[in-house]
């Protein structure tokens, strides 16, 4: 199944995971993939991590036995910055026998000792990937990547995205939806015309929305910094406040008529049930 077929037909609903490391195993992680397609997302997609960590051959693995399960669909991501064209095309291979249809197509973050070698941005690695038979996924930022000067010259970026072939972009995560509608308007004004699909994280704690904030750049609202004052010191009553904040936020965007809604769900089958539910009671998810 193609991504950009579901797109052209309906708002998809979809997942996020990412391969195990440290203590969670393939079959744990194929497992948690399983649980999440109790909620008949679209597809799910697994992250890819270059060098160091190793893991990027589970992506592989994850995404294999997605595609095995006959549940749902995988979209891999893949990685670039570091990569040779040789790295790239091993990749290519491995998804192709793992029976992988859809790849999200990236950068990568720049980090000390992994400079760029074949391809310096997404786009370039969007053309090069554009011949091999895949349908491509980009990424997008509503506030603006981090190393941009501005949102107007990362939506110039993004129609290099675009002109280089990519099918469709998904956001990065972003906690005030009238960002997300402000950028889907510049973006249509540009003539960015791939669907966008929308990610969205729910908070967990404190910690974890202080360090998206710095990694990512989404900016933090006072209505999440006052929902997570009222959870108080509790673990469980922050995760809580953050479920509830994102299943508002995406009642809303469903309600925007947004092209799709995809849920970063950590790994966490609770996460993909209460976003499902809160789709389905707002009248997103039908059939
Ligand atoms: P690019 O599109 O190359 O953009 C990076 C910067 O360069 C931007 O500021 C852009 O405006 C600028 N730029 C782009 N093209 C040009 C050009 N031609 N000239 C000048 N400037 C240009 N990281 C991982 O390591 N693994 C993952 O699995 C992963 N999954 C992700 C999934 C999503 C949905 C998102 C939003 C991000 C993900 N990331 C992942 C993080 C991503 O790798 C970083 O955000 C990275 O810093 C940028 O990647 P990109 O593909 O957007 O890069």
């Amino acid at each position: 199944v193609l991504i950009r077929d579901i797109l052209s037909s309906k708002q998809s609903f979809s997942f996020e995971i990412f391969p195990p490391k440290g203590e969670m195993s393939v079959d744990q992680a194929a497992d948690v993939a399983s649980q999440l397609c109790e909620n008949h997302p679209d597809w799910i997609s697994v992250t890819f991590s270059a060098g160091g960590s190793g893991n990027s051959q589970n992506t592989v693995s994850i995404a294999r036995r997605i595609e095995e399960s006959g549940k749902t669909t995988a979209l891999a991501h893949l990685t670039c910055m570091g990569a040779t064209k040789a790295d790239v095309d091993r990749y290519v291979e491995e998804f192709r026998s793992a029976g992988v249809h859809n790849v999200l197509a990236l950068r990568g973050d720049r980090v000390p000792g992994r400079e760029p070698i074949d391809f310096e941005h997404a786009s370039d690695l969007i053309a090069y990937l554009r011949d091999k038979g895949f349908c491509l996924g980009g990424a997008c930022y509503p506030e603006g990547h981090l190393e941009s000067d501005s949102l107007r010259q990362d939506i110039e970026n993004l129609k290099r995205k675009q002109n280089s072939g990519v099918d469709f972009l998904v956001t990065q995560l972003f906690f005030t939806n009238e960002d997300f509608y402000r950028f889907r308007d510049e973006c249509s004004r540009a003539r960015v015309k791939v669907p966008i699909v929308c990610g969205i994280m729910p908070f967990t704690s404190v910690k974890q929305i202080q360090r998206m904030a710095f990694n990512c750049g989404a900016s933090i609202p006072v209505s999440v910094i006052r929902r997570l004052a009222r959870a108080g010191e509790d673990p469980a009553a922050q995760r809580q406040a953050g479920l509830e904040y994102a299943c508002e936020q995406i009642c809303d965007l469903a309600a925007n008529g947004v092209d799709g809604i995809h849920i970063y769900s950590m790994n966490k089958p609770e996460v993909g049930r209460a976003t499902h539910d809160a789709l389905a009671s707002c009248g997103y998810l039908r059939g």
